[in-house]
């Protein structure tokens, strides 16, 4: 196969229940692209879609010489597929967005614009988040504690679209750890960093591809991967309750050595035993999934399995 030569721009787009909506994506950003007069490829990578959108990626692929097609083995998640089009990228920008048309190619010139002026990472902040109140509520909340946690400051108005520079996206794919979250990776590699607002698509009644479910376990796993703070707050705990019940023992002593003490005690009793078997069980717990991630860790598996390629 000829050489290609490197595109200006790539897009990377992961594709997951918006098989709907992926015509209208090329559609659009190639007249976004022509209007800049740049060249550029579109990365379409099929998260192990349930409706089979390959087909139609094939197809797309087969229209239009600017687009990639991966295809996953099975649903990996947002942040492993958008992994797994990186690593196929080679434009000097890349463009990281939704599939679903919530982030609107028609933004894309401003955030190049932005980035013109001297920025490796432009971020795409959304002023109205067009989503339910369900998904605004549980991000809000997940990022107020994701930003305690790792003591920075996330902004729940920004995620995952933005462009970046070749350079930042090297140094993102140098970092091989297992637990993908796009947005914290791109902090952590620091470079000039500005965030320039957009409007957000609504999603015109199309149902989220992220359950409860899958929300709480994705929350879950990067607040352990991006943070030992819960442990440091486990142990402080642990030092209050020992503290607590140290005290108490010694009243407990006092009081039987002064002969008040007869049967009484069961209460007490009780909800010692409660609560501290609820405390050693959370804790238990917590030190449980971070023995399973440093597993996980260990085993050093690939992040995302490619089946086929277009
Ligand atoms: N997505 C994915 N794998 C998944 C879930 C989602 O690749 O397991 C992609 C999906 O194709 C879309 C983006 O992530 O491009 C955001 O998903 P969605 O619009 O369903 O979620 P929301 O807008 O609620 O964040
Ligand atoms: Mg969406």
């Amino acid at each position: 196969m000829a050489q290609q030569p490197n595109p200006f721009f790539s897009v990377v787009c992961p594709v997951y229940k918006t098989r709907h909506q992926l015509e209208e994506l090329v559609d659009r950003l190639e007249a976004v692209f022509n209007e800049l007069d740049k060249d550029f490829e579109v990365i379409l990578v099929d998260d192990g879609c349930p409706e089979d959108s390959w087909d139609l990626i094939a197809l797309l692929t087969q229209k239009n010489d600017f687009i990639k097609g991966v295809k996953l083995s099975r649903n990996f998640g947002q942040h492993y597929a958008i992994t797994a089009g990186l690593d196929q990228s080679m434009g000097q920008w890349v463009i990281v967005m939704d599939a679903d048309l919530q982030d609107l190619p028609e933004e894309i010139p401003s955030l190049y614009k932005k980035a013109k002026e001297g920025f490796q990472v432009v971020v795409a902040k959304r002023k109205e988040r067009k989503d339910g109140r369900r998904k605004r509520w549980a991000s809000w909340l997940f990022y107020k504690i994701l930003s305690y946690l790792t003591r920075t400051s996330m902004d729940h108005q920004v995620a995952n679209f933005g462009i970046y520079h070749a350079q930042v996206i090297e140094e993102i794919k140098r970092l091989k750890e297992q637990v993908r979250y796009f947005p914290a990776l791109v902090q952590w590699v620091g470079f000039r960093q500005v965030k320039v607002e957009v409007k957000h698509g609504d999603n015109s009644g199309r149902v989220s591809a992220y359950s409860w479910e899958k929300m709480v376990d994705l929350a879950l796993n990067i607040m352990m991967a991006y943070s030992d703070r819960p442990l440091r707050m486990m142990v402080k705990l642990g030092l209050m309750v020992a503290l607590i019940g140290f005290l108490y023992a010694g009243y407990t002593l006092f009081k039987y050595w002064l002969g008040e003490i007869i049967v009484a005690g069961y209460a007490s009793l009780i909800v010692s035993i409660w609560v501290l078997t609820g405390v050693l069980l959370i804790t238990l717990g917590m030190v449980g999934l971070y023995v399973g991630k440093t597993y996980q860790g260990v085993k050093n598996r690939p992040l995302y399995i490619i089946e086929k390629k277009l």
